[in-house]
């Protein structure tokens, strides 16, 4: 029998596999995402991870970015029905960060070295534009050296205007599925897919470093809504994507669906790796969660980003978005040295630079 001989090719910009002695695909083509999604072919998936791994190393090295999480809220107006502080879920033990202990976790998080630093909450009406922007200009102005992302939902555009204009310099906001069917399935009528994508493209004009993303394995999820997700992030050429798998929450009405899967959420990091070669890519918690060497995994799928917690102890294991969250309760210090320990096992080492998206133009800020 005739060997079919599958292959990789990176050519600068083209990425084309070759399956047998014919057939070629574009990366940036839907049929070859097809193929490379549902294949059980294991060189063929062998040679997807290593040319991820390529196209990563050639943008970044073998640098892990960290980026220093805050979650500081978990009050949130909308009941989306994977998460586990929707506002429907009365046993979530709600908590809020003063700007002082906001600041204070920032303190912290620079004297170990970490360069970005990632506000994220759910929908909080406390925090008003005024409360939100005099927090990210009090950082700011204290660490101006650093990035600030922010990561708190669905806002008018005047509202991230502002935002920006007081320094922040990134924003994620997964779109979670582009397909408006599927959205409707996991979100209540008053959220809308539209929306979501609206505030996107609004981020992206302002001039935010954009974070689109998706959870792997959400229910109703198929083959070609993550084929549709592919097709709008390759439109909305995101600085940063966020892929992790779907894990339920015992108290929302998703408790008994099965989680994603590993093997498909590295899938799609490599893929997305390929088909966005400079983007900055989280090996999730939720993936370390799913497997104990799942971020390790996602690493060697082609992300290059983590997220260590600089919120307080006291507050950490009451951000629950899913049960069983990757929790260590570890001081950030001790969890950086850990994180650090196992990329240097599969020959990475974390940096704790900004780490801008490679080849993107910084913005001055005054
Ligand atoms: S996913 Fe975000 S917006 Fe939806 S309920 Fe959870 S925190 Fe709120």
């Amino acid at each position: 029998m005739k060997r079919i001989i599958i292959k990789l090719v990176i050519i600068t910009d083209f990425i084309a596999i070759y399956i047998g002695d014919d057939v070629m695909l574009d990366i940036k083509d839907k049929n070859i995402w097809r193929e490379l999604l549902t294949t059980d072919n294991p060189e063929l998936l062998e040679e997807l991870y290593s040319s991820a791994r390529i196209v990563q190393k050639e943008h970044y090295g073998n640098k892990i970015f960290a980026r220093g999480l805050i979650e500081f809220t978990n009050y949130c107006k909308n009941d989306c029905y994977y998460c586990g502080i929707r506002r429907s879920n009365r046993d979530a033990c709600r908590y809020r960060l003063t700007k002082e202990q906001i600041l204070s976790c920032c303190d912290s998080g620079y004297k170990l070295g970490f360069r970005t630093f990632v506000l994220q909450g759910g929908e909080d009406g406390y925090y008003t534009d005024e409360r939100l922007t005099d927090i990210v200009y009090s950082i700011k102005s204290r660490y101006p050296d650093c990035a600030i992302t922010l990561s708190v939902g669905e806002k008018n555009r005047e509202s991230y205007q502002k935002y920006f204009d007081a320094g922040a310099d990134r924003y994620l906001l997964r779109h979670e599925t582009a397909n408006t069917d599927h959205y409707r399935l996991l979100h209540p009528q008053e959220m809308s897919c539209e929306n979501r994508k609206r505030c996107l493209w609004d981020l992206k004009e302002i001039g935010y470093q954009v974070g689109a993303g998706i959870m792997v394995g959400s229910p109703g999820q198929t083959i070609e809504h993550i084929l549709e997700d592919l097709e709008f992030m390759k439109e909305l050429q995101p600085d940063m994507v966020g892929i992790g798998p779907f894990l339920p929450h015992h108290a929302t009405p998703f408790a008994n669906e099965s989680a994603g899967t590993l093997d498909m959420t590295i899938r799609l990091l490599a893929i997305t790796r390929l088909l966005l070669p400079e983007v900055l890519l989280p090996a999730t918690t939720a993936l370390g969660t799913l497997d104990p060497t799942g971020r390790e995994k996602g690493v060697l799928a082609g992300a290059n980003v983590v997220m260590p917690n600089l919120s307080p102890e006291s507050v950490r294991e009451n951000y629950l978005l899913y049960d069983n969250k990757l929790c260590t309760g570890s001081e950030a210090a001790e969890g950086l040295r850990m994180l650090d320990e196992m990329m240097k096992r599969i020959g990475y080492e974390i940096s704790l630079d900004r780490g801008d998206r490679a080849g993107r133009e910084v913005r001055e800020w005054h």
